[in-house]
């Protein structure tokens, strides 16, 4: 357990989450454990820079992300994004959770590989590390895939540590790579089995599929 001279650490997971699966409930629940957070907030993007505009609505993204953290109590919900116009950028995201907790708290924002290598094109990219950790773990589908950027690889090499007290010693500036159990699971999959009337029975929890299902979500679009 923490001891009470630590900070509170707080896990960050954004995504599009377009269906949340258990990729993204497993990573938050053996980073937590790796890095003994205190709380994980899952903060659905409401609308992604970096990809086309969900087809379903950031409120129906949000009420299955509620659904499928609702037994955990380590998990919570952030709408934030929700109740701002606009893209929706990270380093703003940080900024508003920066104003509303203590500067004696240590933020981790948890990033798959996939996301991590196209970090460096995120709006003001730079600064987010001045306002929280990366915590990345390793995604299935992109292990074996092309070398960073050398700009992401001088940002990795100034900011790495193997060392996760790091990440309760100060609130802010370091990246951390956690080992977790890969689990090849994407929305894009999740998307496409409905699309042509598959189960996605295992990949995402029963009440997402019965939420998807009662407002006949993924049934007639991919994107
Ligand atoms: P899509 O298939 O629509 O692109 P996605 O499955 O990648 O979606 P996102 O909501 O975009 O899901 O992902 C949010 C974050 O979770 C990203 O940092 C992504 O890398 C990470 N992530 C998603 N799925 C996994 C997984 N199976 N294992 C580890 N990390 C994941």
């Amino acid at each position: 357990m923490k001891k009470s001279a630590h900070k509170p650490l707080i896990g960050i997971l954004g995504g599009t989450f377009n269906p949340i699966h258990f990729g993204h409930l497993r990573m938050a629940q053996e980073l937590s454990e790796a890095l003994n957070l205190n709380k994980v907030r899952f903060i659905p993007s409401a609308n992604p820079p970096h990809k086309p505009t969900p087809l379903v609505t950031a409120e129906h993204r949000s009420a299955m992300v509620k659904l499928a953290i609702a037994d955990n109590p380590l998990f919570e919900l952030d709408d934030c994004e929700l109740r701002r116009t606009g893209a929706s950028y990270t380093i703003d995201t940080l900024q508003s959770l920066r104003e509303e907790l203590t500067e004696n708290v240590s933020l981790v924002l948890f990033m798959g590989s996939d996301a991590f290598t196209k970090f460096n094109t995120w709006h003001r990219w730079q600064e987010i590390i001045d306002l929280c950790h990366i915590a990345l773990v390793r995604r299935p589908l992109v292990a074996n895939k092309a070398p960073l950027p050398n700009v992401l690889e001088t940002f990795l090499r100034n900011h790495y540590t193997e060392d996760v007290n790091d990440l309760q010693d100060s609130s802010t500036g370091f990246v951390t790579m956690q080992s977790i159990t890969p689990l090849d699971i994407s929305s894009t999959a999740i998307r496409n089995a409905l699309q042509y009337n598959h189960s996605a029975r295992y990949l995402t929890p029963n009440n997402v599929l019965e939420y998807i299902d009662t407002h006949q979500l993924y049934h007639t679009t991919i994107t």
